[in-house]
């Protein structure tokens, strides 16, 4: 009998493992197709995939400091797909390359579009994979995405992991410095949370530090979160990096990061991730005291 149960849970078990195979392989195949049709043009009202924009603000004063890109997937039968699900799927089996251009591409030009229109959108974060840094055409994708817009280099920061300092590949130091060279701000995103190393923050020209979400998730609630918070801010300002908090959803945790000299922050209580031309709506109502800034460099 004990056998028997054993053999079934195997069996189970299995199962379960080759459900997630299957839909592994089926996300697979989606996201191929999504990309495809995203890469001919011009698909429409049922774009597979569409840029939403959250606000980052200045807190001191207030102001709008830039917007981040941030994709996302609507599939026919299954509905919104989690970029936490699908962007490590796409690294895994060599899209990322194809779907990070795309978004560097379409954010870029939509903030050439934004200001062409007189709607004052100072700056554009966008995440880039750590696998794309990879293969060397970044800076000159970069480079011309600028361009063709007419967007300085100066607005354009690039969202990168800490996994991606921890490389010793010759041709990632290179892709940094050039991006650097350019002008292109370099933030690391998730900061804390990847590796203990902080050599790579003194041998990389990373101008950005963002404090990950865990830790300003229970910043007014676990008491152990302040100090910690407190450390990366000043790493930071010993530095002469600027610091982001994401993940702001609480006033009291606006107003505890705003009591440490936290610079920018981003999060639910001020802004949701929205499509273009809801943000257009957000800068003109919701989010008008965002705009007027006495600080002319913001
Ligand atoms: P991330 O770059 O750290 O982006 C922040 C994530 O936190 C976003 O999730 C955003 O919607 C969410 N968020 C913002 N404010 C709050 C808040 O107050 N509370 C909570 N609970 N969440 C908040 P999203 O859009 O699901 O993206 C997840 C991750 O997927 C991103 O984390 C980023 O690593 C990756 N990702 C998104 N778009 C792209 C892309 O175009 N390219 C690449 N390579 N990665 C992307
Ligand atoms: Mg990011
Ligand atoms: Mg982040
Ligand atoms: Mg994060």
């Amino acid at each position: 009998r004990a056998k028997q149960a054993g053999r079934n849970r195997c069996h189970f078990f299995r199962r379960d493992m080759n459900e997630q195979a299957v839909r592994r392989l089926e996300m697979e195949a989606a996201l191929r197709e999504a990309l495809d049709r995203q890469e001919a043009g011009c698909p429409g009202e049922d774009a597979p995939f569409e840029l939403h924009y959250q606000p980052q603000v200045r807190l001191k004063p207030n102001c709008l400091y830039r917007v981040e890109a941030l994709i996302r997937w609507t599939h026919p039968r299954w509905g919104a797909v989690s970029p936490a699900e699908f962007i490590p799927l796409a690294e895994e089996c060599g899209l990322i390359d194809r779907l990070d251009s795309w978004v560097l591409q379409t954010s870029v030009a939509q903030l050439g579009r934004w200001r062409a229109a007189g709607i004052p959108v100072p700056g554009l974060a966008v995440n880039v994979s750590a696998v794309r840094f990879a293969r060397g055409d970044l800076p000159d994708q970069v480079r011309a995405a600028l361009a063709t817009n007419g967007i300085p280099a100066n607005d354009l920061t690039l969202e990168i992991t800490e996994r991606l300092m921890m490389t010793e590949e010759v041709g990632v130091h290179d892709a940094l410095d050039a991006l650097h060279a350019l002008g292109v701000t370099l933030s690391i995103d998730d900061f804390g949370t990847g590796y203990s190393s902080l050599g790579y923050l003194k041998r990389y020209p990373v101008g950005e530090l963002k404090i990950d979400r865990s830790f300003v998730k229970e910043l007014d609630i676990d008491a152990a979160n302040r100090p910690l918070v407190r450390a990366i801010i000043q790493i930071g300002e010993a530095l002469g990096l600027t610091v982001v908090a994401e993940g702001v959803e609480r006033e009291a945790q606006h107003r505890m990061l705003e009591a440490e000299g936290c610079a920018i922050g981003q999060g639910y209580l001020f802004a949701r991730p929205m499509p273009a031309a809801t943000l257009v709506d957000w800068l003109a109502g919701e989010g008008k005291h965002w705009n007027e800034c006495p600080d002319e460099d913001c």
